[in-house]
């Protein structure tokens, strides 16, 4: 069905938070805004299937600086709109078996480089603070301060209550279907109406090589990598433990309320766009990983899952206008830090958009995250 002909400045493809944080902080900068996503649900995707971790030190060092960016957004809860706290303190605690220990002394130095405050504990030190380590398998631990879980649910809807008070139009179930320049615009077709407007952003997750070719961008090569989550009961009482993550990033587990934990392998399967199910042998990988270094015993999952972490060819996202095609915006390649980033990335986003560079920090960061770095020479 086809509804009537709508105008907008920017259309956001994709409600996730990528999507939904661009829209809230472009119709903070004076633009009109329709936000259009092809689920029932804006988080049905990645943003609805995160580890929900806050780790200044996690992932390239271009997504570190859009962490740090994003910290005083998250610290004051998405500027009050947040019902409760979004960062809930949760520390991080990198552990390695014996012969392995260089690993925590690489991670001593990435950690020092971003001045997050670490120790360096002893197989005592790290079972006071995760009593199920098994000692027959940790050697040593590095004790990373400074981490929070992030309530991404609610800052996820802090941002649509914010974006739906500034006007954003939010349309579910419109996917987008075409997309064709017009004029100095573009005509957006969506299973439910057509729109026009003067920029697209493309928020569009996995999908975002997708959506580019719908507008006749090229791809750039997003990959769309499977990771796989599971959750379990246990009798220790966990509440307080850290995330635990071995130093080599083969798998992790962390709290997930009373007598819960949630556990990963930290796979990651290339995959296609899509609603990624977990593969019974991965969550087999995972369970033999966390029982091989813990006293946890897992015997039976209670619920698993799976989700897309989607990078960039070089695994830094990518924000900004498309060289070729004017008036088609990348907002991409989040990869494993997308819901940290998100305030930064946004706030670059709408900025960019409005024909500026931000100062400071996140200026600085404008062409390492320009689509322009993979355009041919
Ligand atoms: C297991 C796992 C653990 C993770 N842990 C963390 C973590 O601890 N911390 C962290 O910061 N990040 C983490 N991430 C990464 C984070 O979840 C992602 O980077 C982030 O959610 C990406 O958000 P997004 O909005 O780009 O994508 P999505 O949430 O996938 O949203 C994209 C949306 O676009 C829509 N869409 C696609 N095509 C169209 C179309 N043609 N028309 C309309 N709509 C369309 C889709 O339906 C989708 O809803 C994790 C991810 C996974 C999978």
């Amino acid at each position: 069905m086809t509804g009537p002909r709508d105008a907008a400045d920017v259309v956001v493809i994709g409600g996730g938070i990528a999507g939904i944080s661009a829209a809230f902080e472009l119709a903070g900068t004076g633009h009109e805004v329709v936000l259009v996503e092809r689920e029932p649900t804006l988080t049905a995707h990645s943003t609805g299937r995160s580890a929900a971790q806050f780790l200044a030190s996690y992932g390239e060092a271009t997504n570190r600086r859009l962490s740090a960016a994003s910290r005083q957004f998250l610290d004051s809860n998405a500027d009050g709109l947040a019902d409760s706290d979004v960062l809930l303190p949760r520390n991080v605690l990198w552990v390695a078996p014996a012969r392995h220990e260089a690993q925590l002394e690489e991670r001593l130095r990435a950690n020092a480089t971003t001045g997050t405050p670490c120790d360096r504990l002893d197989v005592d030190e790290a079972m006071q603070v995760c009593g199920a380590l098994d000692s027959a398998w940790v050697a040593g631990a590095v004790l990373e301060h400074g981490g929070f879980d992030i309530d991404v649910a609610g800052l996820h809807q802090a941002y649509v209550r914010g974006a739906r008070s500034r006007g954003v139009k939010i349309l579910r179930q419109h996917g987008v279907r075409g997309l064709a320049s017009a004029g100095d615009g573009w005509r957006v077709d969506t299973d439910a109406g057509e729109f026009s407007c003067r920029v697209v952003v493309n928020a569009a997750g996995a999908w975002t090589d997708e959506v580019a070719a719908l507008a006749g961008a090229c791809k750039l090569g997003m990959r769309p990598l499977r990771r796989t989550v599971f959750t379990f009961s246990t009798s220790y009482d966990c509440d307080n433990w850290p995330l635990v993550i071995s130093a080599d990033e083969s798998f992790y587990f962390k709290p997930e309320g009373p007598g819960q934990l949630l556990g990963s392998p930290a796979d990651e399967h290339p995959d296609r766009p899509g609603d990624a199910r977990p593969r019974e042998v991965d969550v087999a990988l995972g369970i033999e990983a966390v029982n091989r270094a813990t006293t946890l015993s897992i015997r039976a999952v209670r619920s698993t899952w799976a989700g897309l972490r989607t990078f960039s060819p070089d695994s830094v996202p990518v924000v900004g206008f498309d060289p070729y095609v004017p008036g088609f915006f990348w907002c991409a390649g989040q990869g494993g830090t997308g819901i940290q980033t998100a305030p930064a990335v946004a706030r670059l986003t709408a900025a960019l958009i409005g024909g500026e560079i931000p100062a400071g920090d996140l200026g600085a960061l404008e062409s390492q995250l320009s689509p322009k770095r993979f355009a041919a020479v």
